[in-house]
């Protein structure tokens, strides 16, 4: 049985004896037994991460930069294998793991800029023969803790930047696919990271409650599910640290009745069932407005009865399982409430079997229509392959739906009206909105986070939001003295 360790100092090892299933959700049989780290495991990941960050911060930016560089091409060169990595313990179908992969790589070209993006600012002469500047310098230690639906992608939305900003990184992943961080740990050093800049390190609450407690720690960056973001960005704060903390989602895309109906069904069929509905910019409510709700819910009924659910090694698959039996639990009760509360349940995702995988985690595409604001199925995050349409009558009410929910990840709006588009796109409180488009992520130049329960903190993630995140801000004024003394000023200095 495959035996996952921690990443520490360069090497493999883990001093815990303790450990926890690794299972693949297609077969729902166990492959590999993670470590759960113990405090002497944490002590000796500090140890490393502390040393290590000391050299690596005198580092040129442009030797940084360049290692990046070699990273890059390495994560290029073996992306087949991160992405089956990711779907061997995720479940998603291989082109979908390859796409996160590279969304990944894309915030470490994005790093490769780095010597450009610490580029600081010079005033001269802010007083006579005074002149000021500012830098930003690295934090010390940062830590990230990241969730089980994007193990390659999430991770790279942080420790790229981080560690070209001169940190060094320790990764908390999800204990449920942890297989992909080591590896993307091992093509770090390979591409010539010193050892102990990044460190990973596998756990649970246990581990998670030492990065928050740890004065060594400077920075705790978390992306999961809102109670446990909420948890983080209190805890954190607690102990000084610097925090952004991602929570979960409920998205919304709204369907104008000038919208192109078959563009948006295509956007909410991939945008809905894709990755089984395991994504946090994942639709999961569609917003029928007008009288097109009949012709949109008979379309997406068609469409979703159409895909093909299966397992990652068939190449035909649009969509895989579910992370777990407990998730598949869940998401098959969300269904069952719905019914009870009244939804209209027109396709059915419970009980979903495929021939030669019993046991594994799949769970249908599930479409509800005549979903109200009150029921629990349109409130609460499901992160399953479940959308629920709402009838709206009009724009107004389709857009207080999308303002009046208590997340605020993502939203989209389908229309051919440009007034309509640019008052959503100005007027929508959310944090990334979407014209004519289904999954509105951000490019890694731009930042990514949401608004409301999405996000708890003050900066999103990666692009400029990551560099201002992970260094501190300092401004230096210098004068030169000149030979002749002036004495001591007593009122502050003015031009
Ligand atoms: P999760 O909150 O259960 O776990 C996330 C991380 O926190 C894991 O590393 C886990 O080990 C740790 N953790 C879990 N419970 C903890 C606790 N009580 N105390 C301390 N640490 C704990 O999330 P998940 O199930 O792995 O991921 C799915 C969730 O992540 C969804 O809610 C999804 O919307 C959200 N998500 C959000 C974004 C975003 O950008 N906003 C992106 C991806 C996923």
């Amino acid at each position: 049985m495959k035996k996952i360790h921690n990443f520490v100092n360069g090497n493999l090892s883990s001093i815990s004896k303790k450990e926890l299933p690794v299972n693949d959700p297609s077969t729902g049989e166990e492959i590999g037994k993670v470590v759960m780290s113990s405090i002497d495991d944490f002590n000796n990941v500090i140890e490393s991460s502390k040393k290590s960050q000391l050299e690596w911060s005198n580092t040129t930016p442009l030797k940084r930069s360049r290692i990046l560089s070699n990273y890059k091409n390495l994560i290029e060169k073996n992306l087949n294998e991160l992405a089956e990595i990711v779907s061997k313990e995720h479940g998603k179908t291989l082109a979908d793991a390859k796409g996160s992969v590279t969304r990944g790589l894309e915030v470490v070209e994005f790093a490769c800029g780095i010597p450009h993006l610490l580029k600081g600012e010079f005033s001269q002469n802010v007083g006579t023969n005074i002149d000021s500047w500012s830098i930003r310098q690295p934090l010390g230690v940062c830590a990230g803790i990241t969730p089980f639906n994007f193990p390659a992608m999430v991770p790279m939305w942080m420790y790229p930047i981080s560690i070209a900003c001169g940190n060094s990184f320790i990764l908390k992943p999800s204990e449920k696919d942890p297989s992909c961080s080591i590896r993307l740990a091992e093509l770090f050093t390979e591409a010539g990271l010193p050892n102990g800049v990044f460190n990973v390190i596998h756990g649970d609450k246990e581990i998670v409650d030492l990065i928050l407690e740890s004065n060594e720690i400077s920075s705790v960056s978390f992306v999961g599910s809102t109670p446990v973001a909420k948890y983080i960005y209190e805890k954190s704060a607690k102990f000084g640290k610097r925090v952004q903390a991602l929570g979960g989602a409920k998205n919304h895309l709204i369907v104008m009745p000038d919208a192109n109906i078959d563009q948006a069904v295509d956007g909410i069929i991939g945008a809905g069932y894709g990755s089984a509905g395991e994504r946090c910019m994942a639709i999961s409510v569609a917003v029928a407005v007008g009288d097109i709700a009949d012709e949109l819910v008979g379309k997406i009924q068609l469409e979703a009865q159409k895909l093909k659910v299966a397992p990652w090694t068939d190449a035909e698959s649009d969509m895989g399982p579910v992370i777990s039996k407990e998730h598949k639990d869940k998401i098959e009760n969300y269904i069952s409430l719905g019914v009870k509360e009244g939804a209209t349940l027109v396709e059915d995702g419970r009980n979903y079997r495929i021939q030669g995988y019993e046991k594994g985690f799949f769970v249908g595409p599930t479409l509800f229509d005549n979903v109200t604001e009150n029921m629990k199925i349109y409130k609460e995050e499901i992160f399953g392959p479940v959308v629920c349409v709402l009838r709206a009558k009009n724009y107004d009410e389709a857009l207080n739906l999308v303002n009046n929910h208590e997340f605020g990840n993502g939203t989209s709006i389908y229309t051919s009206d440009g007034e309509i588009s640019r008052h959503f796109t100005t007027n929508a409180k959310i944090g990334m909105v979407g014209v004519n488009v289904p999954i509105p992520v951000p490019m890694a130049f731009h930042s990514f986070g949401g608004w409301k329960q999405s996000l708890f903190g003050d900066h999103s993630m990666h692009g400029e939001e990551g560099i201002r995140f992970y260094t501190k801000l300092k401004t230096i004024t210098s004068r030169w003295p000149k030979s002749i003394q002036e004495g001591p000023e007593f009122v502050i200095p003015t031009n």
